[in-house]
């Protein structure tokens, strides 16, 4: 069997190469945002995208491909000739002195002020780029397909009232706990990945895990040989939908082989992770929560890039990962807590921000950054996945970030509570804490059909679904920006298991979700949301 499967592509590629004159070599190019639509550009030549930046994107592309973008008026500019063979990263300057370095070891380009991208003339130069530079790989498929973009919330006001359930759950983080955790992961002296005290708090983490009745098991790279320590929570009604609040273990400091504490970064991150599983192991969701531990962070993002890459190659459904790296650290009082975003995940930068505001006291800075790449969150951008930072400060307002000085008594626990508290609301509102009740629909689906009227072309939009026991009506929930800000569509609660929802706009993608209500009235949780995508009108049947 080993034969075929050899010669097969070596026959395609030939196929090819024959029928289709030559493309000319694949150049990385720079790609200026600033022209409306550029994205439609992107899809309808299936470009290859790599990455997204304030901006820019990034590019793999060959002659052709830069002269069709060049006629459409965008503006774009090689960076790199040929891209057989090398490995690119993008790399935030710490100083003035960053690019002199990075010069001197490879070739650099200027991307943004905070963005330069690093390579070397062949090979992976990861080991040229100085250690206390944090970096962030390119993407190794295109992210073009992964591209959306969200209307504004209309008013912050018509997020869901607060839910006790929730403010139950939240309420049960303990300052004390945070504290006894950081002050474990800051003991074992170095949390350096591959050093024996990261081993020794890594088996800490999974045994932890496992202490709350989880399932435990990690997610490998062979290569950087970098690890994602996973504690998982199967979820009740969706077991195959997957929330994610995760954070990087691993610390760094000029001394990493024997001393680097990491209390703020990034104990604080993990000790939220360690009690936000503490407290959803005593609390059933409909959906299934995983608490991921990340080493390799410092290095290059290893861990969480093994992670994400296996979850996109098993098609996983993940509904949104919730980063948390450095959370204790208080340079003023009443400190908020940052958040960024890259515009797919918009949706998920306001969520947190409602759940910190109504369930932490905390108030949110949430920013729309594709440029912020620096943390775990970005490798599951690259694949498609909504995912969010969020950092005491960034800029990094920390005077002993990576030095040996990071230490839980230069923290403050009260904020790193209301960060975890924060974090915890946002997941366990995503995973839908069980409840009394009926159970949610399943398999909700939609079909839509377009029709011409007055204004153009309009749709109807189709939904049916299948009922669990218990349920006897069913409300249908709408929204343009997923998982929050739901408008009822019905008027009366509809009896069947189908409902149309007529004379929609054909230009926007709308999210629906169900609920079901029993005998005695009580309303469920929301089903899986759906999305329902425009379609050009063209294709109207
Ligand atoms: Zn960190």
């Amino acid at each position: 069997m080993r034969f075929p499967r050899i010669i097969l592509p070596v026959f395609l590629v030939l196929g090819v190469a024959l029928a289709v004159p030559a493309p000319g070599p694949v150049h990385l190019v720079r790609i200026d945002k600033g022209i409306a639509g550029l994205e439609s550009l992107f899809r309808s030549r299936g470009l290859d995208i790599v990455q997204e930046l304030r901006t820019c994107y990034l590019g793999r592309l060959d002659r052709d491909q830069v002269a069709f973008l060049r006629s459409a008026g965008v503006l774009v500019s090689p960076l790199d000739r040929s891209i057989a063979g090398k490995t690119y990263y993008l790399v935030r300057p710490d100083s003035d002195g960053a690019l002199a370095v990075l010069s001197g070891r490879g070739r650099v380009a200027v991307l943004e002020p905070d963005s330069l991208l690093f390579w070397t003339p062949s090979g992976d130069g990861a080991g040229a780029i100085p250690a206390s530079l944090a970096r962030k790989r390119l993407a190794v498929s295109s992210i073009v397909p992964y591209l959306r973009r969200y209307p504004a919330p209309a008013a912050p006001t018509s997020a869901a009232a607060r839910d006790p359930l929730v403010g139950t759950i939240v309420d049960s983080v303990s300052r004390e706990n945070l504290g006894g955790l950081i002050k474990t992961l800051q003991d074992f002296g170095t949390r350096r990945t591959h050093t024996p005290g990261c081993e020794a708090a890594e088996a800490f983490v999974q045994n932890y895990f496992s202490g709350q009745g989880l399932r435990v098991f990690d997610v490998h790279n062979v290569l950087e040989g970098a690890r994602a320590l996973v504690g998982e929570l199967r979820g009740a009604n969706f077991p195959d939908d997957i929330v994610i609040i995760c954070a990087h273990l691993d610390s760094t400091s000029p001394e990493a082989d024997t001393l680097a504490p990491g209390a703020d970064d990034n104990a604080s991150g993990t000790a939220a992770v360690m009690e936000a599983a503490r407290i959803l192991a005593r609390h059933p969701t409909d959906y299934t929560v995983r608490f991921i531990a990340f080493n390799g962070e410092e290095q290059g993002l290893y861990g969480s890039q093994a992670y994400a890459s296996a979850a996109h190659g098993f098609r996983e459904r993940i509904v949104g990962v919730v980063n948390l790296d450095m959370i204790a650290y208080a340079d003023r009082m009443s400190e908020d807590l940052d958040v960024f975003v890259n515009p797919a995940s918009e949706w998920l930068g306001h969520r947190l921000a409602l759940d910190a505001r109504e369930y932490a006291g905390l108030s949110v800075k949430s920013e729309v950054d594709p440029s912020m790449v620096y943390s775990d969150h970005a490798p599951f951008w690259d694949f498609g996945y909504a995912a969010l930072l969020a950092i005491d400060d960034s800029p990094i307002q920390n005077p002993f970030y990576h030095t040996i000085w990071d230490t839980l008594d230069t923290l403050n626990l009260a904020f790193c509570a209301q960060a975890t508290r924060a974090a915890l609301a946002t997941t366990a509102i995503l995973a839908q804490p069980a409840r009394t009740g009926p159970p949610p629909p399943q398999r909700l689906e939609a079909r839509s059909s377009f029709f011409s009227a007055l204004l153009g072309t309009r749709k109807n939009i189709y939904l049916r679904w299948e009922k669990q026991a218990d349920a006897t009506r069913f409300n249908i929930y709408r929204t343009e920006i997923p998982h929050g800000f739901y408008e009822k569509v019905n008027e009366l609660a509809v009896e069947g298991l189908t409902f149309a929802d007529k004379g929609v706009s054909s230009g926007i993608t709308y999210y629906y979700a169900i609920t079901s209500i029993d005998r005695a009235g009580v309303e469920s949780n929301l089903s899986r949301e759906i999305e329902v995508l425009p379609l050009p009108p063209k294709q109207t049947p």
